[in-house]
């Protein structure tokens, strides 16, 4: 997800009608372009990037006054951290890999998407492997769709008959999870689930709802939790970011909607849509993917391009029409530099899609939302489309449990983007005063003091921070040895799950440094994981 807004200062912070809006939704990250430190202390605007997070709470205040009375930011610099190392190694444990699953998970749905009723009816039969344990009883799925924040404006989800390997199965919905129970599963065999499920899009401008004519369907099915060595992962919804986690499998989905719908997915549409009176019927194939969206509009345009053999597609409405060429363009050219740098775009599609919304953008496999809300320029428009693709990379190619330690994906994306944006060289971001927050905290841990500035302090580093240090970690380790480390940390996790331990792992192999210091000192510590 991003969350970012370019906001020239001019020494002063006029907060717009749409920062107060956003305030109301929890935090608001701001950059502060072209701003030196010291106009924090002096006031003079410069030609500095300094990313912070700060909680609003004037409308008229110069930097170095508000960010004072905020407590947000120490212009004398970082404060110095304490960190008990032999407690840190004590409790560094290795992740059992063998207990993540269930695996290959082969999804089929078959749905129809009602457009006036802004309703989704249809089947899902998932087959995966319980790689899990013996006699494994209980499998949850989630349904993210009943997230309170979608409730509020009439989205939710239902399931019924569900079945597993053909036997009618017991089970409880609970909010956003699903627990099938009394099963009896043996290890390492296939096991098959199918439901019918029903889904209400709430009326949202959100990266699950509808809004004017376009309709964006992220999370929008039951889709498998996850059990790994914590156990079964049925965190709640995170509206302010991602509580997802997934393992990566196969789709096959067939979409009927009104005929005038165009749609954009992940993965690849097989054939040309069967047309019948007002309907129309769509096939999409996807291989080694973690989720399935999709964002419809009757009114898209669509303009392509071929970059690395990889189609990229841009969908636009006419109010988002100046900003497609833009979106295109960067597109191209962050596939282009992320698969040099990180390793090579995996899929034959990227879609990038246009819609309304407050929070920038958000990423799912092979499918890019950026959401306008007002005017955006188009170097943000550029960044922000940059920080999504980064995500195929960290998130979609690189998975990660997105609760438990969101810098993994959220941090990198962010420092992706600063690549795109040539800007590495002034990423420049102080962690949080706080050292409650580390930059491997869980997403719980920010949440926790939400009423406290929690949510702001997420933002602070998980994006700013976390990006920051990946930049530290690029002038540590020198370019070559930087990027070759990332490009076999992106071969050993290709598909697969990461951790804040694999991660440092790979990154001490390759380069063959100790880098126990460097992460230390960083704030980033296995032990959060647990
Ligand atoms: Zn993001």
């Amino acid at each position: 997800m991003y969350f970012k807004m370019n906001y020239l200062a001019q020494g002063k912070l006029c907060p717009p009608k749409e920062l107060l809006l956003m305030r109301l939704k929890g935090g608001i990250f701001l950059k502060l372009k072209h701003i030196l430190k010291r106009a924090f202390q002096s006031i003079t605007v410069a030609s500095l990037t300094v990313s912070l997070a700060l909680p609003v709470s004037a409308s008229s205040m110069d930097p170095g006054e508000f960010a004072k009375q905020n407590g947000a930011y120490t212009p004398a610099g970082n404060p110095s951290v304490t960190i008990d190392h032999s407690a840190i190694a004590a409790r560094k444990k290795l992740k059992d890999k063998d207990v993540l699953g269930p695996v290959d998970p082969a999804y089929t749905m078959d749905v129809s998407y009602d457009s006036e009723n802004h309703h989704v009816s249809g089947t899902m039969n998932v087959t995966f492997k319980n790689n899990i344990m013996d006699n494994l009883e209980n499998l949850y799925f989630n349904l993210w769709g009943n997230a309170e924040t979608f409730a509020e404006n009439g989205g939710g989800m239902d399931v019924a008959n569900i079945k597993v390997n053909g036997k009618k199965a017991e089970y409880e919905m609970n909010g956003t999870s699903l627990h099938i129970s009394g099963l009896s599963l043996k290890e390492n065999k296939p096991v098959n689930v199918e439901m019918d499920f029903e889904v209400n899009l709430p009326e949202q401008q959100d990266r699950f709802g509808w809004y004017k004519d376009t309709v964006s369907m992220g999370n929008w099915f039951p889709i498998l939790s996850v059990y790994d060595d914590e156990g079964w992962n049925v965190d709640p919804y995170y509206p302010y970011g991602e509580a997802f986690y997934s393992v990566s499998g196969s789709y096959d989905v067939t979409v009927t909607t009104e005929k005038e719908q165009v749609i954009a997915a992940t993965g690849t549409e097989i054939g040309q849509p069967t047309v019948h009176g007002d309907l129309a019927t769509h096939r999409y194939k996807a291989f080694n993917v973690r989720d399935f969206a999709m964002e419809m509009n009757p009114n898209y345009h669509v303009i392509s391009t071929k970059v690395n053999n990889v189609d990229v597609n841009v969908y636009y409405s006419d109010e988002h029409a100046k900003y497609a060429d833009a979106l295109l363009e960067s597109g191209a050219e962050s596939i282009q530099l992320f698969s040099e740098k990180f390793g090579k775009y995996p899929w034959p599609e990227l879609d990038v899609v246009t819609m309304e919304g407050w929070f920038g953008g958000m990423e799912y496999p092979q499918l890019v939302m950026i959401s306008f809300s007002g005017e955006r320029s188009l170097e943000w428009t550029k960044s922000v489309n940059a920080h999504e693709i980064g995500h195929q990379w960290f998130y979609g190619i690189i998975g990660d449990n997105e609760y438990d330690e969101p810098w993994l994906d959220e941090s990198f994306a962010s420092f992706a983007a600063s690549l795109y944006d040539g800007e590495l060289d002034s990423l420049e971001v102080p962690p949080v005063p706080d050292e409650y927050y580390h930059l491997s905290s869980p997403v719980s841990d920010f949440t926790a003091r939400a009423s406290e500035g929690g949510i702001n302090y997420y933002y602070w580093m998980i994006y700013g921070y976390g990006s920051s240090t990946l930049n530290d970690l690029r002038q540590e380790l020198g370019d070559s040895v930087f990027y070759e480390a990332m490009r076999s940390y992106f071969k050993e996790q290709k598909f697969g799950v990461s951790s804040t331990e694999e991660f440092i792992s790979a990154m001490e192999r390759s380069s063959g440094m100790d880098l126990s210091e460097f992460f230390n000192s960083h704030r980033v510590f296995v032990s959060d994981q647990q």
